[in-house]
Parts: structure tokens; sequence; C-alpha cells
């Protein structure tokens, strides 16, 4: 087909010498065109459509998992940040535990002792390794000290490390959420004396703001933390960021306070966007639009020690810039795609106008063939009778006479026999012309076979045709037929003429008594006219 096309374009065109789009107007290039290009049309739109969509898609699919990789990392970063602090809460408690005189405080339950033995170690240790919590308790978890709060003491702990702790009667450790929204992690180890009883439970803490901090430094990511209002209570988280001097906002959103922990301040309209798309309990969230960024949110749920959910970490990809790739990339493939459509439906506009008008000329040419007589151009005897059928039909609305000529050349064997068959072909041609230009733009002229013609004369009455045939008869007789060569002659017709009466109704008896007519004008001696009428009267 593709090599197929280029040359049939080649041909028509030569054919028709550079026909431009004015050309194949016709039924033809019309039905042509509605056939072809309404479906090419159709498929280089769905086409176009499809490239547009598979783009958006692959770019939507290509933004989800980037995104996932990045709630993957985050999650990485976070686990690992606080594995490697609790280590190092570890370590610190392992240093602790060798303090004889620190588990001889705890036994006694001597806070004094205590105080006195930690208190200048608690301070380095907040200074070098921001460790902001530690507490004695009792093997029933009463409080005996809390070194950087030494004023407060004597209620029961009943956090989750400390439970654990005390029910595993080992190391516990886990991320626990304070008043204020701020998230901590604890190691709580109990202490034994030599015989193995339980001394009580020292717990270390630190507030984790640097693993969020590590977290916040995946590129081009925002990270919000959001708690659950249920976790908090609401008085003291807001006496708590008064204190912090920062402004206590609870309303902002229904059901969780945005962490100042480790965050920037989180802008209003990305506040609300997140808001309307916390409900859906998917992980990765359709972009939120704030201004000209556009942002992809993926949630980590955070949850405590004790496997309750505090809140999530909201990690929001800048994607905007992706999106504006993706929407040049769309605008650049409709541009094409658009351009080679318009291209392609010209081509087939204009090759389907030749080819329509190729088709439209051959059917002229198979109609004129099917019509008219090949050899005199006159319309063929079918015709005569389809002609005189529908003459008749017409008659009967208008009551209109109709006259025919039946016309026979005289001796005309002898005119083969002297000059030949082309000679009388020659003549017979000649004529036909002589016959359609004595004719009316009404009447028509039929070859009915031989070298017999018909004219059909429509609103002719008997005078009128008699009129037309003695001035077609002496035309001829005037005529100098050229008969082949230098040789020229006249020959002479004799007509038969007839005319539609009560008794002669159909175009078969019409031409029978042009017929009969025609005889009698053989018989009286050629080159005359005779009317079927006038021979009835005599
Ligand atoms: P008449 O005066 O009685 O009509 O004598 P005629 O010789 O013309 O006799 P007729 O009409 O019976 O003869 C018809 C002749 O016309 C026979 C044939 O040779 C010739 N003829 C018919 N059709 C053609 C044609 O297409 N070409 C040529 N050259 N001759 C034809
Ligand atoms: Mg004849
Ligand atoms: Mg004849």
């Amino acid at each position: 087909m593709i090599f197929i096309l280029p040359k049939l374009v080649i041909t028509l065109a030569a054919r028709k010498g550079m026909m431009i789009f004015s050309k194949g107007n016709g039924k033809e290039s019309l039905r042509l065109r509605l056939w072809f290009l309404l479906p090419l049309a159709g498929a280089l739109l769905l086409t176009i459509l499809f490239i547009v969509l598979s783009i958006h898609r692959h770019v939507d699919r290509d933004l989800d998992l980037n995104a996932e990789k990045i709630a993957k990392h985050a999650e990485h970063l976070y686990q690992e940040g606080v594995d490697s602090s609790a280590s190092m809460l570890g370590a610190v408690m392992e240093v602790l535990a060798t303090n004889q005189k620190l588990q001889l405080a705890l036994a006694h339950r001597d806070r004094a002792q205590l105080l006195q033995r930690s208190a200048s170690l608690f301070a380095e240790l907040r200074k070098k390794y921001k460790i902001t919590h530690l507490y004695f308790s009792d093997s029933n978890r009463v409080t005996i000290l809390r070194v950087h709060q030494p004023a407060r003491f004597g209620d029961v702990i009943d956090r989750e490390t400390t439970l654990q702790a005390q029910r595993s009667n080992q190391t516990s450790y886990g991320v626990e959420l304070g008043p204020l929204g701020t998230f901590t992690l604890r190691l709580v180890t109990p202490w034994f004396d030599a015989n193995g009883h339980l001394l009580g439970f020292v717990e270390l803490g630190m507030e984790i703001d640097h693993v969020m901090r590590a977290v916040q430094h995946i590129g081009n990511v925002k990270i919000f933390v959001l708690i659950n209002k249920q976790r908090l209570n609401r008085k003291e988280w807001e006496d708590g960021m008064r204190m912090l001097g920062r402004l206590p906002d609870w309303e902002r959103l229904p059901e969780v306070v945005v962490s100042n922990q480790a965050t920037e301040d989180m802008p209003s309209e990305l506040a609300q966007g997140l808001q309307e798309r916390m409900q859906s309990e998917q992980e990765v969230m359709e972009p939120v639009v704030v201004g000209t960024s556009a942002y992809r949110a993926t949630f980590l749920p955070l949850k405590d020690a004790a496997g309750r959910s505090m809140g999530r970490m909201v990690m929001l990809l800048d994607v905007s810039a992706q999106l504006k790739e993706a929407s040049r990339l769309t605008r650049e493939s409709v541009l094409v795609g658009g351009t080679a459509f318009v291209i392609l439906l010209g081509f087939f506009y204009w090759l389907l106008g030749l080819v329509g008008q190729r088709l439209e000329q051959d059917n002229q040419h198979l109609r004129e063939m099917a019509e008219h007589d090949g050899l005199t151009g006159l319309y063929n005897h079918r015709m005569y009778y389809l002609q005189l059928e529908e003459e008749f039909m017409r008659r009967s609305r208008t009551e209109a006479p109709i006259s025919i000529l039946l016309l026979d050349i005289d001796h005309f064997k002898l005119v083969n026999d002297r000059y030949g068959h082309l000679a009388g072909d020659m003549a017979l041609k000649t004529l036909s012309e002589l016959v359609m230009g004595s004719c009316r733009r009404l009447d028509m002229a039929c070859r009915y076979g031989g070298e017999e013609i018909t004219v059909i004369l429509p609103e002719t009455d008997a005078e009128g045709a008699m009129e037309i045939a003695e001035r077609l008869r002496k035309a001829v007789e005037a005529y100098h037929f050229e008969l082949g060569g230098s040789k020229s002659g006249h020959i002479t017709v004799s007509i038969g003429v007839s005319t539609s009466s009560e008794s002669i109704r159909s175009s078969r008896e019409l031409t029978e008594s042009a017929d009969h007519a025609l005889y009698h004008a053989k018989e009286q001696g050629r080159n005359r006219v005779e009317h079927v009428n006038l021979l009835n009267a005599e």
C-alpha cells in the first residue's frame, strides 16, 4: 500500500496536470472525502488523545514512584535516626550502670545522693549529647528523682517504655509523644543489685528533632509533622506553645495540629489542601497546588513505643518542574500531532479530490458509451425507446403531440459498393451531423440501426414535423458528401413521419407507423417525405 500510494498520486497528478484543491468538488469527491476523511480524522484525533494520555499516565506513574521512593527513604532515615540515638542512649546507660555509688543511692532511694552524683554528669550529657531527661524511679515505677526537675517526684511513671522494661526486665526504648507535641526518645533500663533484686528504673531521654531535621534534608522535600489532637491535652499544649513563644492554633485543622518540632511553618493553603486529602488512607496523594507550585504528598505514620498512632509525617515533594515539563511535552505533542493531522488530512483531501474526479470522468465516459452510438455520436437504439417512452409519459400530462422522423439513406448499398465501407461510414457520420444541426434543442436524434436515423420531435404536430423533415431532406440533398480521397457526391434520404394521435398512443405504434410511411416514401421513388396521416387520408 505504502508503495502503491505515491505511484497512484504521481499518475493522477501527471494525468491531470497538478490540479490543486479547487478540483474535485463533485459528488464522487465529496462522497470519497466523507468516507475516508471522517474515519481518518477520528483515528488521528484518537491517536493524539492517546499520546497525551500516555504522557500524563507516564508522568503520573513517575511522580508516584518518586514520591514512594522518597517516603521509603524518609522512613529509613527516621528509623535509622531513632535507632542510632537509642544506641547512643544505651551506651550512656551502660556507663551509668557501672557507677556503684549511683546504684547504692537508688537502692536506698537517697534523692540527695542521686542528685549529687548525677547532676554534673547530666549537665555534661545534656551539653554534649543533648540528653534532656535522666530519671530514677523505684521498682514500682514511682519517681525518686528527675535530675532536670528535682522538685517533681513521687508520681508513678506509666509510659510504655517503663512498663515494657518492667515486664521484660530488660532495657526498652521507644519514641513517646510529649504534652507539647514533641517526640522524645526514651530508654529505660531496670537496675538490679548483686542478688538480682530490682532496685528501680533509670530513664534517659532526648528530643529527636535532629532526626526530623535529617529527614528534612532529602532534596526538594518539605516535611511537616501532624499530631493527632486526641493524643494531646489542648490546654497543656497551648500553654506549652506560649511558653515556647509560639502562637498556638489548635483550631487550624480539625483533627491534627502541626508540630513545631524541626519544621518550617506550613502555608495555610497547603494545610487546607492536606486536610482534604488526609481523609484518604492512601499513602501517596494527588498533587496539592499552592500558588505556582505543585506538591505530591506522602504520609509516614508515626507510632509511639506502644504502637499507638501519634500522627503523621507529611512529605511534600515539589513536582512543579515535572508537571511543567509534562505540560510542555503535551503541548509539543499536540502541536506536532496537530500539524501532522492537518497535513495528512489536507493531503488526503487533495488526493481523494483527484480520485473522485477521475471516477466521475470514468462514470461519465461509461454513461456516454452506454447511451450513444460509437460511430455517429447519436443516441443509440435503447436510448431512442427510453426517450420516446419518457416523452409519451410527459405527453400524458401535457397532451402535446409527439412526432418522429424515420430517415433512411437511399441506395446506401451502392455508396458502400462504389466508395467502400469507410466512405460509407464517413457519409453516415456527416449525415448525423447534418441531422443534429437541423434539430432544435428539445429534439433528439438517434441511430435506430444500420443507416436509419430517428429524430424525436416533442410537442410537434404533423405539420411542423413535415416541415422539419422536408427541410432536412433538402439540406441532405444539397450537401456535398466527402466520400474518401478527393471524391465527393450527393446522397439522398427518404423520411417517414408519424405523429401521435388517438390511434397512435405508444412508442411502438409511433415507430411502426413512421416505418410504414418510410416504406411508402421508398416506394414513391425515394428522396421524399411521407407522413402516415397523409397516407391514411389518401
Ligand atoms: P434503399 O434505398 O432501399 O434503402 O437501399 P439501400 O441500399 O440503402 O438498402 P438498405 O437500406 O436495405 O441497405 C442498408 C445498407 O446500409 C446495408 C449496409 O451495407 C449499409 N450499412 C448499414 N450500416 C452501415 C454502416 O454502419 N456503415 C456502412 N458503411 N454501411 C452500412
Ligand atoms: Mg436501411
Ligand atoms: Mg437505405
